[in-house]
């Protein structure tokens, strides 16, 4: 636990899985523990950082705690999403972008007052990449960078998605479904997880669990 004002650790707590019914469940008992060392030396919260773990989630909610979320963890999960996009085919553009997709998450976080001017801020992203500054939200109506003329076209990205599935669906996938019917054929799909398992004799099953009844086990 540190305190942010003063960059000092105020606090270190050690959880052991076992102790707690598993390793999901540490971070939470560990919070509390010190949560609890702090309330009894009459230390006052304003709020607190944390990353997103849901249960940490739950419990500051539950005690009205105001909680932020530590903005490394939210760039890590994004930058990771990011990673696996341009391993895929034709993802060489977005790698160029990832760097600064970072900074702009920092920044934003940084030079935000509100939680909606953050989601202006952060969304605009989406426009700036496809080279457009000016954006629809009033609380960020445009870039604060200069606007400069670049010599490279080709970094910008290109709004689609889902427009361009949708085109491809009515109007070339249903007027001649023959070719993306055989496509779809042609993906081996494995045989179903319970394949591996011998299949029990149905009238044994239902004997054993009638007689389970009979013996008041359940
Ligand atoms: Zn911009």
């Amino acid at each position: 636990m540190m305190d942010l004002h003063t960059n000092t650790i105020v606090d270190i707590q050690l959880v052991q899985s076992n102790e707690v019914g598993g390793s999901t469940h540490m971070e939470k008992e560990g919070l509390k523990r010190s949560l609890a060392l702090l309330e009894s030396r009459g230390v006052h919260l304003d709020c607190i950082v944390t990353d997103r773990h849901p249960q940490v989630q739950k419990f500051l909610r539950e005690r009205n705690i105001t909680h932020y979320y530590d903005v490394w963890h939210f760039a890590k999960g994004i930058s990771n999403k990011l990673l696996a996009i341009s391993m895929q085919k034709d993802g060489e553009k977005l790698k160029k972008w990832m760097k600064s997709i970072n900074n702009h998450i920092y920044w934003t976080a940084a030079g935000s007052t509100s939680g909606p001017e953050r989601i202006a801020k952060w969304t605009s992203i989406l426009n700036h990449v496809r080279d457009v500054n000016v954006h629809e939200d009033p609380l960020y109506p445009k870039c604060e960078h200069a606007i400069r003329q670049t010599s490279d076209r080709s970094k910008w990205l290109q709004a689609g998605y889902v427009d361009d599935i949708m085109d491809v669906i009515f109007e070339e996938v249903f007027p001649n479904p023959t070719p993306y019917r055989e496509a779809l054929l042609e993906i081996p799909v494995p045989e179903p997880l319970t394949a591996q398992y011998e299949k029990p004799d149905k009238v044994v099953v239902i004997s054993s669990l009638v007689s389970r009844f009979k013996r008041g086990d359940v």
